[in-house]
């Protein structure tokens, strides 16, 4: 190879060739054994350690590492500035610390979730892994990073809440004004396709939000949480939909409930000013349908759109054999409805109130491991014959939405708990009244077992004939 040392004599191999090897280390740990193998490979890292660096990180982390890595220093500096906006893209250095690093594969790990989400929803409903293809995945995580770069510039803490006898409406209005010809320039910056793309994944993250919601909120409260959600940004919503609540919007928006009654400048936060430049550019809003999700995936179709048992839209949870695991170990621990704490919440009646019941079933899920226990009672259901008469006909290779998941669980948790009690030998004699049982007494409830019906004739029966 003309023109270059013979960095290694046993190698025989020009720098530029051993710099192209360790561009192709695929991890840190690769990486660091080749440059240590001789001291003249190190010099040649030391040498070119961005362009090395950058290819692996690349590998490493996706295509969309730039954006990534871009994004943490935007944040950093803001931080710095005390939140105010960079006005100069601060310088992008390559060679991170342990600490940067760390922080970034976070950034890319949330992203990669809601990328795993949106294509659970839109592509295939039997992986919550993502089945995205390169170019698809490109564009979705692009639209992610380009929202969240909108929230660093436009903050939700930006906006304090004003009383109402503080207002003064010509003051809003021009505040209203200056900010919505801000925002507007940043999304000017765009083509109209990369437009699209981010306007599909707001929609996305606002559906998200809002069936995190729905069992919390109703009607405008809804509607205003969801457009908030949008505002405290992709990673939030995230968190609320892992957690199936509210919480995470809590920690982060300052003075949420005031907020959710009035802001002016938080309602179409993305919306409003990306489809006036839509418009400015003489394109209508993206079309409605199926092929809204196309300047993502034209691979987006109605197949298995509905639940087989309710016929209704399925959602962002669809429960079938194949996704019962999968869902199971990443809702099951964390979520407010199927965590070993407050699983009981889908027990009948009065049993939810039934201490000795409840702390039974806890420490029963507890004791499970890998916290996929709602497979084991998905499964023991249908392999143990505990299925309700009315449900003969339910296959577990069935989609389910998460309202019939939800019933289905709740009419068979009791019985499949009794059957955990039986097989270990701690079940006493039924109470008579049953799961219907109000006896508050803590000796009662561990005298008898109330995982079971009431028994006809016995009980409050005589006022019910
Ligand atoms: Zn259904
Ligand atoms: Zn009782």
């Amino acid at each position: 190879m003309e023109g270059c040392s013979t960095a290694t004599g046993f190698l025989h191999l020009s720098d530029d060739v051993i710099e192209e090897i360790l561009k192709y280390s695929t991890s840190n740990s690769m990486l660091l054994s080749t440059i240590l193998v001789a001291k003249s490979i190190y010099l040649i890292f030391q040498t070119h350690p961005r362009s090395i660096l950058h290819s692996l990180y690349f590998y490493v982390l996706g295509p969309t590492f730039p954006q990534a890595l871009e994004l943490y220093n935007y944040r950093a500096f803001s931080e710095k500035k005390g939140g105010a906006i960079a006005q100069v893209a601060p310088e992008i250095d390559i060679i991170l610390t342990a600490r940067e690093r760390k922080s970034i594969e976070l950034m890319e790990r949330r992203v990669t979730r809601l990328e795993n989400i949106f294509s659970f929803r839109h592509i295939d409903r039997t992986s919550v892994f993502r089945r995205l293809q390169r170019q698809e995945s490109t564009r979705f995580r692009r639209a992610v990073y380009r929202i969240m770069f909108y929230n660093c510039d436009f903050p939700v803490n930006k906006y304090p809440f004003v009383e109402e006898v503080d207002r003064d409406p010509q003051k809003e209005i021009h505040e209203l004004r200056e900010e919505r010809l801000k925002r507007r320039a940043f999304f000017s910056n765009f083509s109209t396709q990369e437009l699209l793309e981010i306007y599909t994944i707001s929609v996305f993250l606002e559906n998200l939000a809002h069936s995190s919601f729905k069992d919390l909120y109703d009607g405008r409260a809804l509607d205003d949480i969801t457009s908030l959600a949008l505002a405290a940004g992709p990673e939030t919503i995230l968190r609320c939909h892992r957690s199936q609540s509210d919480d995470p919007i809590y920690d982060v928006i300052e003075e949420l409930v005031d907020k959710l009654e009035y802001h002016p400048l938080l309602k179409d936060y993305l919306s409003y000013p990306l489809l006036k430049v839509l418009d400015e550019r003489e394109v209508g809003p993206p079309a409605q349908g199926l092929t809204f999700w196309h300047s993502i995936s034209t691979r987006v179709t109605g197949n298995n759109e509905l639940c087989h048992r309710c016929n209704q839209e399925l959602g962002f949870l669809t429960w079938t054999r194949k996704t019962w695991t999968p869902l199971s170990t990443i809702y099951g621990p964390r979520s407010r409805r199927y965590s070993a704490k407050s699983l009981h919440d889908f027990f009948p009646r009065s049993l939810w109130e039934n201490k000795v019941e409840s702390v039974f079933l806890r420490k029963t899920l507890e004791a499970h491991p890998d916290n996929d226990y709602l497979t084991k009672i998905m499964d023991d259901i249908y392999d143990c014959n505990l299925k309700q008469e009315n449900y003969a006909s339910w296959s577990r290779d069935e989609f389910l939405c998460n309202d019939c998941f939800d019933r289905f669980l709740g009419e068979h948790l009791w019985i499949w708990l009794r059957y955990v009690k039986a097989s270990t030998g701690e079940l006493n004699e039924d109470c008579p009244r049953g799961y219907d049982c109000e006896i508050p007494i803590e000796k009662h409830r561990e005298q008898f077992n109330h995982l079971c019906e009431r028994q006809s004739g016995l009980g409050a029966v005589s006022q019910e004939v």
